[in-house]
């Protein structure tokens, strides 16, 4: 058969596409996808973020995934190819939150993770069996997880080309966070092995480990640096601020080749964290945080989300003098969503303050309930000036000035231009 797997447009966060040369991830799990797809079908993977979709084309099957932001778009591609008797299927964490919405566009859902579950779509299509929802009763052993295939996308068209995953699930339960009911309350790892031979075939190249929490289980993560050591690559990922207690962890991290980690911090106010479920967070240790992980020469993108109940108006301000004080390298803002399958959404339901239905405005640059303690414009509008602030010179000489290299990591990896030598000439 001829498989086209889709990933369509979405605008997530502040349209950084609008910032950047191209845009930043190869979609991995359409990837994961095709690697999981019998070798006697063809398949090919269009993902409009780099491209457009040609809807001259007529597969035997569509697969499309979405994030909630890019729900709309794909409906919209399932509703044409479905009037050109193209039949589709749809999975990723919109449709597995709202199946039976999904089903208004598509033939068939997959609800949850697709290891397992699509060989069984494809084999059930093929019979001419295909069943409306396909959802597994427990979560996928982590080791049936195949390397991606990278050859099916042009992975040129992408800012970080290579994207990996080590872990899947997260323990904790925050309110806004698709992750844990979309992955499960406790992580499942790969075996090192398989993630360093998919490493090691990338023979050194900058990765992105897209793992919600790579240092979740300490002593994996141990294994897992230890051996990412010996390829000497470098490598962007994400870890929960937890990891201040496991300080050797960070320097592990750092000698197997971490350049940066993104953090999600979401609030100063311990109060604000208590609500949305993340007290674990110790807003007193942000800032030794970001100086243990600057002292082992690793940037720190820290992400801060607004609109929280109990924000006020002087949030950002707030936010934005601590950020700078802090020294945080890279700031990810975004106005707290209300994300389908999230206790955040039920409660916004519950307490009737939703009232945007466009599923595309759920990227985290727009409001979408009732803030509490400020107006949707002065939501809005707050959002636009700790973007505006946060970046201008002023404020990016301020936190990066004394330690460049790991700042340097990132623009060459963002627009592949050698500026080492001089940025630490300056440094120095
Ligand atoms: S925000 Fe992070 S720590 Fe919280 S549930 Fe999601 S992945 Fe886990």
């Amino acid at each position: 058969m001829e498989i086209c797997l889709i990933n369509p447009e979405a605008s997530l966060y502040r349209n950084p596409s609008k910032h950047l040369p191209k845009p930043l991830f190869p979609p991995l799990g359409l990837m994961t996808v095709a690697a999981l797809t019998p070798e006697k079908h063809n398949v090919t993977i269009i993902d409009e973020s780099a491209g457009s979709v040609d809807f001259s084309i007529h597969p035997d099957l569509i697969g499309l995934t979405a994030m909630t932001a890019g729900a709309p778009r794909a409906y919209q591609i399932a509703d044409r190819f479905s009037a050109q008797g193209v039949p589709t299927v749809m999975g990723g964490m919109h449709a597995s939150a709202l199946p039976q919405e999904a089903l208004q566009h598509v033939d068939a859902v997959v609800v949850g993770e697709a290891e397992e579950l699509w060989p069984q779509v494809l084999a059930d299509f093929e019979q001419g069996q295909l069943q409306p929802v396909y959802r597994h009763e427990y979560y996928p052993d982590a080791t049936t997880i195949p390397p991606a295939r990278r050859d099916v996308v042009d992975i040129n068209k992408y800012i970080a080309k290579y994207t990996l995953q080590a872990t899947r699930g997260c323990p904790f339960a925050c309110s806004f966070c698709t992750v844990s009911n979309f992955f499960g309350r406790t992580y499942r790892t790969r075996p090192v092995e398989n993630v360093v031979a998919e490493a090691a075939a990338l023979r050194g190249k900058p990765l992105i480990l897209v793992d919600d929490n790579i240092m979740g289980c300490p002593g994996y993560a141990e294994m897992l640096f230890e051996r990412l050591a010996d390829l000497k690559t470098t490598f962007l990922t994400q870890a929960s601020t937890t990891m201040l207690k496991r300080p050797e962890l960070i320097t592990k991290a750092a000698k197997a080749g971490c350049r940066a980690l993104f953090v999600g911090m979401e609030s100063i106010f311990p109060e604000q964290l208590a609500k949305i479920g993340k007290k674990f967070n110790v807003v007193d240790k942000y800032k030794e945080l970001v100086q243990r992980l600057h002292d082992n020469g690793i940037a720190v993108i820290g992400s801060f989300m607004f609109g929280l109940d109990g924000d006020d108006p002087d949030v950002f301000e707030r936010t934005a003098e601590f950020a700078e004080a802090a020294q945080i390298d890279i700031g990810q803002f975004s106005i707290l969503t209300p994300l389908p399958g999230t206790k955040f959404y039920e409660q916004m339901h519950r307490e009737r303050r939703l009232f945007e239905r466009d599923w595309s405005k759920y990227g985290g640059s727009h409001v979408t309930f009732r803030p509490q303690g400020m107006s949707i414009e002065k939501l809005e509008a707050g959002f636009e000036w700790i973007y505006q602030h946060f970046y201008s010179w002023h404020s990016i000489v301020k936190r990066t000035a004394r330690r460049l290299e790991p700042i340097v990591w990132l623009i060459n990896g963002i627009y592949h231009k050698r500026v080492h030598n001089w940025a630490v000439e300056i440094q120095h």
